[in-house]
């Protein structure tokens, strides 16, 4: 099969929460593979300084600042992708935020911002985006998972119930979207060193437990995602639907 399978030329992508670590890997990665990417983020100064390096490196790349728990700013923020860049392509929902608290003292504005932020905002965003795709007949939707959808930790109740939704939800896009041309797919990252993990990787006990309890022995480097991402947003995946591709150096393998 002919590489230009993985070609993304032509392609614009939307990519949620890609200020910083995974999202924005993946938005050069996807910008590295040809498509033209619209980065996003909370964080006007952080987002277009992170749009700044990328069209630096020489890429096609814009920022556009919206919160993906705000129904009216998600709308308008895929009408301005459009404007801006034309069709949408595809959609990574990426954006998510991890809040630690064990389930007996878990308050219920906890509980609620990280369901809304990590499993509603990626129905509403995948929403508004096959409304502009489905007309089309084409669209690609990534949804970032966890291998927390399979599985959870102490201290991790809310995001583990969320990033298992994303699973679900992934399944439900896909039997009602597949229909009208679209691909609708997940990524389940096992651990990365981002921010959203720094307290993570500065516990020594922890940081042991990850290299011990994942058999390729390490934490994973945010790049290690791009092959992935592009995969599910190119031709290549084109009978793809459907399926989380956990990306976790084999910690779902075993116990
Ligand atoms: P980071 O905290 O490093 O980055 C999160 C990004 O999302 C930032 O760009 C942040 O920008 C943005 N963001 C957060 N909330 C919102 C919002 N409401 N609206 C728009 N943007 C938002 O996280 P990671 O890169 O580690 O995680 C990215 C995704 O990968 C998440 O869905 C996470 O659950 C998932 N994941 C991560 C793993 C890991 O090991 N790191 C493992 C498995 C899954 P700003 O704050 O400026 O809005």
């Amino acid at each position: 099969m002919s590489l230009n399978r993985f070609d993304l030329s032509g392609r614009n992508a939307l990519v949620t929460g890609s200020s910083r670590g995974i999202g924005l890997a993946l938005a050069r990665g996807l910008a590295q593979a040809g498509a033209q990417v619209m980065l996003n983020g909370r964080d006007p100064i952080r987002t277009e300084i992170a749009a700044a390096a990328l069209r630096d490196d020489g890429l096609a790349v814009q920022a556009c600042v919206f919160d993906v728990t705000d129904p009216d700013r998600v709308a308008d923020g895929m009408m301005h992708f459009e404007a801006r860049m034309g069709a949408m392509d595809i959609l990574v929902n990426n954006a998510g935020i991890q809040r630690r608290t064990p389930l007996l003292q878990a308050p219920e504005d906890t509980w609620a911002e990280v369901i809304e932020t990590n499993l509603t905002a990626v129905f509403r965003c995948g929403r508004e985006a096959a409304r502009l795709m489905a007309p089309r007949g084409r669209g690609k939707i990534i949804n970032i998972a966890s291998l927390m959808s399979e599985a959870a930790r102490p201290g991790v109740g809310p995001y583990a119930a969320a990033k298992g939704g994303v699973k679900m939800l992934t399944r439900a896009m896909c039997v009602e979207w597949a229909p009208l041309g679209l691909n609708v797919n997940a990524i389940g990252p096992g651990y990365f060193a981002t921010e959203m993990n720094a307290e993570l990787v500065a516990d020594a006990a922890f940081d042991a437990w990850i290299r011990r309890r994942t058999p390729a022995g390490r934490w994973g480097n945010v790049d290690e995602l791009i092959g992935a991402a592009i995969f599910l947003a190119s031709d290549a995946s084109s009978f793809v639907n459907g399926q989380v591709l956990y990306v976790d150096g084999g910690v779902l393998a075993g116990l």
